[in-house]
């Protein structure tokens, strides 16, 4: 039977791109794991013919995921810190906020946004159902209420609390499985006045850019600014402004508000940027598995030939984006014999899948890889200065997309 649509119901009987049977790409292995069964599951991605949402059904749930030991803290980052920073600064400036106001984030992980609202003296609510890193945002100072945000729950916080002047939702609304609930839950939180953030990777950018290791299985819709729209008309939250960032390969920030509104020119352009990428028709989806398999070939003719060249080949990075793309083009260690990473939580460990092992970075002074394959290749530029060291021995940096390149 064909899964439903998660926005019209319609069934889902179109593939976008099928990338195979894949384990949950953050679900890295110990050593003493290898030899046991992996639980897989599917990246067969569908697009809705009726409504045009691209999507993958839940089929890892969301509460198997962002369980209380979920271990993903936001302030790890400064720069996404930071750039929180100045998200908080525009929109107090833009929407007036100050002390008589009431700002709610869902999905405010350990408080690494509303932090900044805090410290311009403005009242605010964390929605955060993963136990572990509300507790941190409290202690910064950010009251949260441990809950999953949906139609109930956020009527509830709007009766005692009151109804938000602005409502926050960056980088949550591809994750969550039951769109319209929760979309309903954020209409039911900000003020008939108020106004609805929300920050996604725009659908258009991924296509683009052949970003096809950013599906994994706790990304359960891609959205254009079209479709987003639609998600939101569904609750009664009209767009109103939208902004291109560059985060996570290319996201979009969307302004919505109750009722009717008249959107703003940047709507009207994004919107016909994807006219003019194909993007309001189904058939102006179909190509993309192809460049998926362009994308494949050009690994692995890299791999196989620098393995029958006798040419060693090293990956940097382990992020959950590399999971996807080697999983998909079968790479294990006979092609790619070990990666490194910064982070000292991955040391000793092996990729989901793959089993390739992860070292710290100082591996790569003492093997000296011909090759060495970035597989964070949103950070190239920033990583090709980290390892400028290795050019002593003549390494060359190989990225993977949009196309095989050396950098
Ligand atoms: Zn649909």
């Amino acid at each position: 039977m064909n899964p439903a649509c998660r926005l019209c119901a319609a069934p889902l009987t179109r593939t976008f791109v099928d990338l195979g049977m894949s384990p949950p790409c953050e679900s890295y292995l110990r050593p003493d794991q290898l030899d046991e069964p992996e639980t897989t599951y599917s990246l067969h991605v569908r697009i809705c013919e009726r409504c045009l949402l691209v999507q993958l059904p839940a089929h890892v749930a969301a509460e198997e995921i962002f369980t209380a030991d979920y271990a993903y803290f936001s302030s790890y980052s400064d720069s996404w810190v930071a750039h929180a920073g100045r998200f908080v600064d525009d929109m107090a400036a833009r929407l007036g906020l100050g002390a008589g106001s009431f700002v709610v984030e869902a999905a405010s992980n350990d408080g690494y946004l509303l932090q900044h609202a805090v410290a311009r003296g403005i009242r605010v609510l964390g929605v955060e159902p993963c136990g572990g890193v509300a507790d941190a945002a409290r202690a910064l100072g950010v009251p949260t209420e441990s809950v999953f945000l949906g139609e109930r729950t956020g009527t509830e916080i709007a009766e005692r609390h009151g109804p938000a002047d602005l409502v926050v939702a960056n980088n949550v609304l591809a994750h969550v499985p039951d769109l319209l609930d929760f979309v309903r839950g954020l209409r039911a939180l900000v003020a008939d006045g108020g106004t609805v953030s929300l920050e996604f990777p725009h659908l258009l950018r991924l296509i683009e850019g052949r970003q096809y290791d950013t599906i994994y299985h706790e990304h359960y819709s891609y959205f254009t600014l079209r479709t987003a729209a639609a998600a939101l008309a569904a609750a009664g939250l009209a767009v109103v402004d939208v902004e291109e960032l560059s985060t996570h390969g290319g996201s979009l920030r969307v302004l919505a508000r109750p009722g009717e509104q008249r959107p703003s020119e940047m709507v009207e352009k994004v919107l016909a940027d994807e006219r003019a990428a194909g993007l309001h028709t189904v058939e102006g989806h179909t190509g993309f598995a192809q460049e998926v398999f362009e994308v494949k070939a050009g690994l692995l003719e890299f791999l196989l030939t620098a393995a029958r060249e006798g040419r060693s080949v090293a990956g940097y990075g382990a992020p959950g984006k590399g999971n996807t793309l080697l999983n998909h083009c079968g790479v294990r260690e006979d092609l790619l014999p070990f990666t490194v990473d910064r982070n000292p939580h991955k040391h000793g460990m092996h990729l989901p899948g793959t089993h390739i092992p992860v070292h710290p970075p100082e591996r790569l002074a003492e093997v000296r890889p011909d090759y060495i394959l970035i597989l964070p290749w949103n950070l190239r530029a920033e990583i090709a200065q980290q390892i400028a060291y290795t050019r002593e021995w003549g390494a060359r940096l190989v990225v993977p997309i949009p196309r095989l390149e050396f950098v």
